[in-house]
């Protein structure tokens, strides 16, 4: 093989994003064959194609770089740059630690900047500063793509102030990347009002900044902030990358509003932005999560390539929307297509399982996890079942499956028995378990309702009244329960017994309204829910203000006639709420969604799609 070809190869991989390990290793035997093994010059360029590659073994690294006699300092840095991406970062720094003994060794500043890296991969801060002592002593603290690293570094191994303090030391060392790494690092960090700070001031911004601004306001879970932010970049005609496409649809999905995601996807349409797997996926993903179970499956069918997670969002996005079969068949058609499921599959199929009822194919299904996949199971994949076997009355079956447990349970899982012990009536049982779980988890609000509606059923009220008041005595959290509705163009967000809505007033006449108008149809409220823990809301006397009754009511104000009512809620739904949505999309003629904590109820003609089963 000619030189000539072997520079053109060499030329290729400097311009490809990610040159394959395969691709690099017949380079190489090429080399070998040609006779440039060991070639000072090659052997920096292969090293520089493998640091470019996805797959840096560390191993085949070296021995790269240890066939050369005396390898160039751009061969070391990229060896180091391997390392940094590889397996085991720390040895970039024993590498290091080797090179300085040889006195020919010069480090330059890619070599610093490189190191940090590596560092930062182990967040190796003892190491970094060891190096940093060297940088300074060099003369290279200046350097700007050494401090950037550096500033990293301090934000991977959570010293805020030290990567603060570097910032803030030298102005003058400091570009669009410094900027980027601080909105980055205090996003990981938590800390929501230094990212908006550093971001306002920043004198330039690209897309990675608007990146990191709306990736900071997700990981903290400012999803409203995240689209807002979103928009803003839009109006500045930017164009947003797949990884900011793909954040801004799971807020959507996340908050369940279809009206934004519609947006971002004509956005994406207008823009012409390249339909990768990734942002089809989010597609789907979103589709489902807002209540739109037909477009998904349309978006799904239509992808030209899937991935697993493809797969995963629409078996999901079935079964949360109750079609249990069309998940499990899709499951099966995904097995024959020889894909091989990981543990998210297994929650989709499980889940829709659980959500029918389906005992034996949960069964089934669990025992093809973890025995022909070897999957060991998480806590959702338990938490599927358990719900699965405790609603079939099979509580013996769940409490024995909970016990087997390698790790701690969830007390949730606890809560699903308990639960069970009530509607089956197995008073005993109940009790202890109970029990239990107050000692588990003594400060959940909820687990002294629920032991005190089991002494409920057994008429034990002195009991009651003393589970009742425990709940006083502690400092038991309570999740607040809350739904939202989307109406023009705007979220609003009721909480129960709400009063703070500008509509307030004629809200609260239609929720009079309707509640005569339900009435008149049959409907009788069930004054002691016994069904489903209704945390906060349940303190609220009036089970007429529960949050969705008043998004509701708000929805059949301002929703025009014909169109779907789509509400979230934080929290299940409660038996009583339930019902009563089932007469009204009766008698006001509408149909009405609603996504709780968790799964769709499509609420139409008097009749809700998860048949009383969820
Ligand atoms: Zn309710
Ligand atoms: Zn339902």
């Amino acid at each position: 093989m000619s030189i000539a070809i072997l520079k053109t190869i060499f030329h290729y991989f400097s311009l490809t994003a990610n040159p394959s390990l395969h691709q690099i290793k017949q380079t190489h035997a090429r080399l070998i064959t040609a006779g440039y093994d060991g070639d000072t010059h090659f052997t920096g360029q292969l090293l520089a194609a493998l640091a470019q590659s996805q797959s840096t073994p560390f191993r085949y690294s070296l021995s790269i770089l240890n066939s050369t006699q005396n390898p160039s300092l751009f061969a070391i840095n990229n060896l180091i740059r391997c390392c940094a991406k590889s397996e085991s970062p720390h040895e970039a720094f024993s590498l290091y630690s080797s090179m300085c003994k040889k006195p020919q060794f010069r480090p330059n500043n890619y070599t610093f900047s490189f190191l940090f890296q590596a560092c930062s991969k182990f967040t190796g801060l003892t190491e970094g500063n060891q190096i940093q002592t060297h940088v300074i002593k060099l003369g290279f603290f200046d350097n700007v793509y050494i401090r950037n690293a550096l500033i990293h570094l301090y934000f991977t191994s959570h010293d805020t102030k030290c990567a603060k303090d570097l910032f803030d030391e030298c102005p003058s060392s400091r570009d669009l990347v410094t900027w980027n790494v601080m909105i980055a690092g205090y996003a990981k960090a938590g800390k929501i009002n230094d990212v908006e700070k550093v971001f306002d001031e920043m004198p330039e911004r690209d897309v990675i900044s608007w990146s990191s601004l709306i990736t900071g306001y997700m990981q903290n879970g400012y999803l409203e902030q995240a689209l807002d932010s979103f928009k803003r970049m839009i109006d500045l005609q930017l164009s947003p990358n797949e990884a900011i496409l793909v954040t801004v649809l799971s807020a959507c999905a996340q908050l369940g509003l279809i009206e934004n995601g519609r947006q971002i996807h004509s956005t994406i349409n207008s823009l012409n932005c390249q339909m990768t797997v990734h942002i089809q996926t989010s597609l789907v993903d979103m589709y489902a999560k807002c209540g739109y179970i037909n477009k998904a499956r349309d978006l799904f069918n239509e992808m030209p390539i899937k991935d697993l997670s493809s797969w995963n969002v629409m078996i999901c996005g079935l079964a949360i929307h109750g079609l249990a079969m069309e998940a499990i068949e899709l499951f099966e058609k995904l097995l024959i297509k020889g894909l091989n499921p990981d543990n998210v599959t297994f929650i989709g199929v499980l889940n829709a399982c659980s959500r029918a009822g389906l005992v034996n194919k949960g069964r089934h299904y669990f025992k093809l996890m973890t025995e022909k996949y070897k999957i060991t199971p998480e806590m959702e994949h338990y938490g599927c079942m358990v719900d699965l076997l405790s609603r079939a009355g099979l509580v013996l079956d769940a409490i024995e499956l909970v016990e087997k447990m390698s790790t701690p349970p969830d007390p949730v899982l606890w809560v699903t028995i308990l639960g069970a012990c009530r509607t089956h009536g197995l008073i005993q049982l109940g009790e202890e378990t109970g029990k239990k779980l107050i000692q588990l988890d003594p400060n959940h609000h909820g687990n002294y309702i629920q032991l005190s509606k089991i002494y409920a059923k057994s008429y034990k009220w002195e009991d009651v009244v003393k589970t009742r008041g425990m709940t006083n005595d502690r400092n038991c959290k309570k999740i607040p329960g809350w739904s939202l509705i989307e109406a023009h163009g705007k979220i609003h967000q009721f909480v129960a017994g709400d009063r703070k809505h500008d509509m307030s007033l004629e809200i609260y006449k239609m929720v009079d309204r309707v509640n005569i108008r339900v009435l008149e149809a049959g409907y009788s409220p069930d004054l002691l829910p016994i069904l489903h823990d209704l945390e906060e809301e349940e303190k609220v006397n009036a089970i007429k203000e529960h949050s969705e009754r008043l998004a509701i009511a708000f929805g059949l104000l301002v929703i025009e006639g014909g169109e779907c009512i789509r509400i979230v809620k934080n929290l299940r739904i409660c038996g009583d709420c339930h019902e009563m949505t089932k007469v009204v999309s009766k008698v006001f003629e509408r149909e009405i969604v609603v996504r709780d904590g968790s799964r769709f109820h499509h609420f139409k003609g008097g009749e809700c799609s998860c048949q009383d089963y969820w």
